[in-house]
């Protein structure tokens, strides 16, 4: 058996005071030790009602029928379940028959290749009739799909061995690719020779790298070694495809360990991570490269796609801004290049609208410096357009960033907390931090003879300053005055 591939990049540069990653604080957790598993073909899961009452209208209807893929391998590692797939022996148009007979809803989802959706109580189930995948000549689409007569056929056609397990509450478990004991180990391996299932459907490598994100799984040497080699067949998968891959692996609970293993074989979707790996940062701040850095701050950070892929982005353009005065490194302006750069990713990729919005705001304010006072998280407020949600977001990257530096900025994580602690309190008192909160508006301004257009805006952006700094209380009489003097300054 080859040995697990992990972390070639991780930094070696000694560090005294402990890992950022030791620090127990209460928030993001370091990646844990895998959980030992106890599966066994004894092993009972507990299904879902949906899912035992769907084996039974199968088994009714004369078909066999099991659990697999995700849910699965997620019950026997002790994770939260989601979807139940199902497979059957029956083909799709009696399974159609079977449900709509027991008062089910059915939807024909993907009969093309077996699959129906069926769902009761508006709980959707897949089930897909077992089946073998013909040759792939475009690296994305099996050329045609033949159904096959039992499930370890169709185990066979399935990515990984921890995804190829069949199970039936009353049969137990069908491991025929020894995926229990990877399971264990904490190993992820292809079923069958890997450069092959690679050159089928190239998204499997991002499947893997995801995988080992969110399970926390060491890959298999072997295959990992195919992962690099087969890595420009991406270029035939989607966007779409890659996208939704890369964002489960950015919120993953094991990202640092995931992205420092897999970055050289993510490269080829988002070659911007190359140049932070050689990006050593030296300068007092830092006990880590770029790379590395930014992979604890990804980790460190909620896992909501908002606050990783900022994460993630953060410090991209540090590389491109770094030169060295003497014997230290700066990287003056590095944020407005992160915008840039994450600015071509997000329409590289097809980000939903709401990141490519939200996403470069945060990372333009990463680095901003803001003292735990009123007054500054006010302005700060006023800068996220009066955006709570993204200033919490913003506290969640400063007190990541914080804690990936060298272990004298770790302090500053409590900043963090002390501006949303701030921000809660400037809430409850209802203070102005939004041009919507003046007890004037854009129409007062312009009775007062502004022409509608940008200087109203200006105007009002004036006022708010002036509401923050106290020198003009928030009230309508005392507003319109404070208007009238700007206009004839
Ligand atoms: P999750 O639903 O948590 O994302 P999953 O493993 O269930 O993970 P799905 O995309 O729902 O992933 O697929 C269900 C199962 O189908 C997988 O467990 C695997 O057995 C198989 N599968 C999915 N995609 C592929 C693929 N590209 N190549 C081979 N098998 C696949
Ligand atoms: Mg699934």
């Amino acid at each position: 058996m080859a040995a697990a591939h992990r972390n070639p990049n991780t930094s070696s540069r000694p560090y005294s005071y402990g890992s950022p990653a030791q620090v127990q604080d209460g928030g993001v957790k370091a990646p844990s030790v895998k959980a030992p598993l106890a599966a066994a073909s004894s092993t009972r899961l507990e299904l879902p009602l949906a899912a035992s009452e769907a084996l039974r209208i199968i088994e009714n209807a004369g078909g066999e029928a099991w659990c697999v893929g995700g849910f699965v391998r997620d019950a026997l590692l002790g994770r939260p379940v989601h979807d139940v797939d199902i497979a059957t022996s029956l083909p799709w148009q009696r399974v159609r028959d079977a449900f709509e007979g027991a008062g089910w809803g059915t939807a024909e989802t993907g009969v093309a290749h077996g699959t129906i959706t069926v769902v009761r109580k508006g709980e959707p189930l897949e089930i897909t009739t077992y089946r073998t995948d013909g040759s792939y000549s475009d690296g994305r689409h099996p050329d045609s799909v033949a159904f096959a007569s039992s499930i370890e056929e169709d185990l066979k056609r399935r990515d990984f061995t921890i995804n190829a397990l069949a199970y039936h509450p009353k049969r137990g478990i069908i491991d025929p690719f020894d995926g229990l004991s990877d399971m264990r180990r904490g190993i992820l391996r292809c079923v069958g020779d890997p450069l092959t299932r690679f050159s089928e459907d190239a998204l499997r490598i991002l499947r893997a790298c995801r995988f080992a994100s969110q399970l926390g799984v060491a890959i298999d040497e072997a295959t990992f070694e195919a992962m690099v080699a087969s890595k420009s067949l991406l270029r035939k998968v989607s966007g779409e495809r890659i996208y939704r891959e890369l964002e489960r692996f950015v919120c993953g609970d094991h990202v640092h360990d995931a992205l420092m293993t897999c970055v050289d074989v993510l490269a080829f979707v988002l070659p911007e991570l190359v140049a932070m790996k050689d990006c050593a940062q030296v300068t007092k701040y830092h006990i880590y490269d770029v790379l590395e850095h930014t992979a604890w701050v990804v980790q460190r950070t909620p896992p909501e796609p908002l606050q990783r892929w900022s994460a993630l982005f953060h410090d991209m353009g540090k590389p491109a801004a770094a030169f060295f005065e003497g014997e230290v490194e700066h990287f003056y302006g590095h944020a407005a290049v992160s915008v840039e750069l994450a600015g071509g990713i997000m329409h590289r990729l097809p980000f939903p609208a709401w990141l490519r919005r939200d996403v470069p705001v945060l990372v333009r304010a990463h680095d901003d410096v803001v003292p735990a006072n009123t007054r500054a998280v006010r302005r700060m407020l006023g800068r996220l357009g009066g955006r709570t949600d993204l200033f919490e977001a913003l506290c969640d990257i400063k007190r990541a960033d914080a804690l990936a530096q060298a272990p004298f900025c770790a302090p500053r994580a409590n900043t963090a907390e002390e501006l949303r602690a701030l921000m809660r309190q400037i809430l409850e008192e209802e203070a102005a931090f939004s041009v919507k909160h003046l007890a004037v508006n854009g129409r007062d301004v312009m009775a007062l003879g502004v022409e509608a257009g940008p200087e109203v805006g200006r105007i009002l952006d004036a006022a708010l300053d002036a509401v923050i700094d106290e020198r003009v209380p928030n009230e309508r009489e005392a507003l319109l005055t404070f208007v009238s003097s700007e206009l004839y300054d």
